[in-house]
């Protein structure tokens, strides 16, 4: 068993939650069985599924001194389809997993690893228009390196939604730029359901220094916008600590903090453009190693609803 999840384990004995999905929940003694949890149980065909392949920013490098261990940032998304994915994230896919398709967020090297998406199989791969030029060379040069074809590789405009399989994928602006400044960097709106129906809608938010308006409107979260649509899931960048230390970073520009993602939970809360199934937290990812404590420390520290993905944890994401 890896250190990530071993250290997921660890607190899942104390924060209650099952270390993966398929492990089923021992509360810890004293505490009452929760109802409902996101972190357990199978999913049915309506849900949307999340795998946490890596939730850690660029300064991790493998298991550090603490015995803590955070992949780079990456999820799989129904077993089938990637956002972001690098070398680090290998051993955290399921077993026979041949995910086809990959939204890329941005062109950082903690997110994007052309060589790896190949290496898994990846045949499709959608990033922002913004710098198509640079993942067509990157990709023709690491398929004829590997042997493989190069995959074809699909533009994104902002607000251009693509359905693959029964998944959809909405390109948002984010806040975060890379040295090309042309770039801009996206994140994902991810739904699943008919429309019209009651669909699961998460917000995946990786990298970004809050949610932009932009973003907000195209999503339906902001309430400047009479009716709106709510998300039913948030996740959400922290790669900033908590308090004073983590709001005054010099990553404030282009990453959130804990306190960042709490104020924007609670608001879009209160103007119910955040409605998720009761016990469901808001997830962060993308931590520095630098700037947080460990997952145990993180279980008992965050406040509501806050929880702290961690490598090899599965969320499953229900309709309300
Ligand atoms: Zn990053
Ligand atoms: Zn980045």
């Amino acid at each position: 068993m890896s250190a990530a999840v071993a250290a997921g384990v660890a607190a899942s004995e104390i924060a209650g939650f099952a270390g993966t999905s398929s492990v089923t929940a021992v509360p810890a003694a004293g505490r009452a069985r929760v109802a409902y949890s996101s972190e357990r149980g199978r999913a049915r065909a309506e849900d949307l599924t999340v795998r946490f392949l890596g939730t850690g920013a660029a300064d991790w490098k493998g298991p550090d001194d603490r015995g803590e261990h955070r992949r780079l940032t990456s999820i799989l998304v129904d077993g089938s389809i990637l956002v972001d994915l690098t070398s680090t994230d290998l051993d955290m896919l399921p077993k026979g997993a041949r995910p086809r398709t990959i939204f890329y967020t941005h062109s950082h090297g903690d997110h994007y690893e052309p060589k790896a998406a190949l290496q898994v199989g990846v045949t499709r791969v959608y990033v922002g228009e913004t710098w198509l030029g640079k993942a067509r060379e990157d990709f023709a040069a690491a398929a004829a390196e590997s042997g493989v074809p190069a995959p074809e590789i699909v533009p994104l405009a902002i607000g251009q939604a693509v359905t693959v399989e029964d998944v959809t994928f909405t390109a948002l602006p984010a806040n975060h730029a890379t040295g090309r400044i042309e770039e801009e960097t996206l994140m994902y709106l991810i739904e699943k359901g008919e429309v019209g129906a009651a669909p699961v809608r998460v917000l995946y938010a990786t990298d970004t220094g809050g949610i932009p308006a932009r973003a907000a409107r195209i999503a339906g979260i902001d309430a400047h916008v009479k009716g709106g649509r709510p998300v039913t899931g948030l996740i959400m960048e922290a790669t900033m600590g908590m308090g004073a230390k983590g709001d005054e970073d010099f990553r404030i520009f282009t990453h959130s903090s804990v306190d960042t993602v709490k104020r924007t939970a609670d608001v879009l809360l209160a103007t119910k453009r955040l409605v998720a199934p009761e016990g469901q937290p808001v997830y962060i990812t993308h931590m520095a190693r630098t700037l947080h404590g460990t997952q145990a420390e993180l279980d008992a520290q965050l406040p509501v609803p806050l929880r702290a993905a961690y490598d090899g944890l599965e969320v499953v994401f229900r309709p309300v």
